[in-house]
């Protein structure tokens, strides 16, 4: 079976199962593929519905859960996000087709440089990642309409809070090594409200040591 069989059957899957829901982000689901963010050795294995090792220790998610996360970030044509985490890129390529720009700060270099290339190959444009400690978000783009948090947060830290747009959200894994909680945090005039998503596992997020 051809790539474009294999990801169709993934995409009925999702949908069956309730993870993808709007047909906007069904058709980013077609339009970036996935097996140009993985690994060559895992090319067959790109729309296998599991995480897959990227290099550096790190992993790219597995597709429901990019499927859930994306779902739940509501994404608009006119929003500008801040990703945590550009890993592989392939979170940010989905978004990039959804939002008018995303901003994705990775703390390892040698990924930022992979999910740049990435990004480029599969003809995602108004995506621009950085190589820097996300947990300080990143000042130069805000404010954000929304953020998405692709690593174990231990909290939400403020400086995301502050560089978010009222009305905005931020949605990120917040806990501890195992297991962290799926949190959307949304910025209303009269404060934060914040929903759990669900439990879930991520790597967890790297902070610059002093
Ligand atoms: N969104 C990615 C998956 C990310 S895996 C994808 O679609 O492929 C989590 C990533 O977060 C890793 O690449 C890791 O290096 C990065 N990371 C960890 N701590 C970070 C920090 N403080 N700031 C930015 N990126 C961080």
């Amino acid at each position: 079976m051809g790539m474009a069989e294999d990801r169709e059957m993934l995409l009925s899957k999702l949908a069956g199962e309730g993870h993808l829901k709007s047909e906007r982000i069904i058709e980013a689901f077609r339009e970036v593929p996935r097996e140009m963010f993985v690994q060559e050795s895992d090319m067959l294995n790109a729309y296998g519905d599991y995480p897959l090792q990227i290099g550096g220790g790190q992993t790219i998610s597995a597709p429901h859960m990019v499927a859930t996360m994306t779902e739940l970030l509501h994404p608009r044509k006119s929003d500008n996000v801040l990703e945590i985490g550009a890993g592989s890129g392939y979170q940010a390529g989905i978004l990039s087709k959804l939002v008018g720009s995303v901003c994705s700060i990775e703390f390892d270099a040698d990924l930022a440089v992979l999910a740049r290339s990435n990004l480029e190959k599969s003809g995602c444009t108004n995506v621009n990642v950085f190589i820097g400690d996300g947990s300080k978000g990143y000042p130069q783009y805000a404010p954000y309409d929304k953020i998405i948090v692709t690593c174990a947060a231990p909290e939400i830290f403020q400086s995301w809070k502050d560089q978010l747009k009222e009305g905005g959200a931020i949605l990120a894994p917040v806990g501890g090594f195992y297991h962290q909680d799926l949190t959307l945090l949304r910025k209303t005039k009269d404060g934060f409200v914040e929903k759990s998503h669900g439990g879930c596992v991520f790597v967890p997020l790297r902070q610059e040591t002093v």
